[in-house]
């Protein structure tokens, strides 16, 4: 059993009409039900919770959070990034999803600004598989499309991803990096593009299959803990 946190900043919701429509139980409730199956254990958690629903015991318990963060970032207490931050190191999986990209966390584990270009102009998204091979593109076809989303293009200032996964085309004609991996410590972090608020993209299955395969590919194995620090021989050493 793989737990999983869905963590929304949940502030669209709240104040625009049209994302409340599309939206009515926030984005991270679209998800959760949306990835629900017998091998995950998915709870939520929002800004507006004490710790930002993201408690020290909330983080132990959970083996992969996914995170879609956009007007709030700055809300995001930078405790909580750095607690975020250290569970990552130790393990966990992390799932940043479109706007995240300028999240804290993100950012912080990043090193660079994730700065890209952007444009809402409801156009059509297609997806390309570029590693069929990799577990997260498991199930797909050699590409999906999403008729509507907000358009992000290159340079997408990250720092060159340990695997590229999807590259999204643009009717517009810009291309992005949108399935982009990183080990950072101990943990996996999965970066996905597609999910504009005022867009029904949480609906979508091969949405939904990624986000899954993301989990299922970031999850922590339980095998040793590395130990840091000073260390005994575990042979005699002679003396020379
Ligand atoms: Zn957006």
């Amino acid at each position: 059993m793989i737990r999983v946190t869905v963590w929304n900043e949940n502030l669209h919701e709240q104040t625009h009409k049209e994302v409340q429509e599309i939206y009515p139980k926030g984005i991270h409730n679209a998800i959760a039900e949306g990835i629900a199956c017998p091998s995950f254990e998915v709870r939520t958690a929002t800004l507006d919770q004490p710790e930002h629903g993201l408690t020290q015991e909330v983080l132990e318990q959970t083996d992969v959070l996914i995170w879609w963060g956009h007007m709030g970032h700055d809300k995001v207490a930078d405790e909580i990034v750095d607690r975020v931050q250290q569970r990552v190191w130790q393990g966990m999986g992390l799932i940043v999803l479109h706007s995240g990209h300028f999240s804290k966390i993100f950012k912080k584990l990043m090193g660079t600004s994730c700065d890209l270009k952007w444009r809402e102009a409801n156009e059509k998204e297609r997806i390309w598989v570029v590693d069929p091979a990799h577990p997260i593109a498991e199930g797909l076809d050699q590409y999906f499309e999403l008729e509507h989303e907000e358009m992000y293009g290159e340079h997408f200032d990250i720092p060159a991803p340990d695997e590229l996964i999807f590259i999204s085309w643009f009717e517009g004609g810009e291309v992005f990096r949108s399935g982009c991996t990183y080990h950072r410590g101990n943990g996996k972090v999965f970066y996905f593009r597609p999910g504009h608020e005022t867009h029904p993209t949480y609906f979508e299955k091969n949405v939904l299959k990624v986000i899954s395969n993301g989990i299922n590919w970031a999850a922590p194995v339980h095998g040793t803990r590395p130990y840091y620090g000073n260390h005994k021989p575990l042979e005699e050493i002679k003396a020379n």
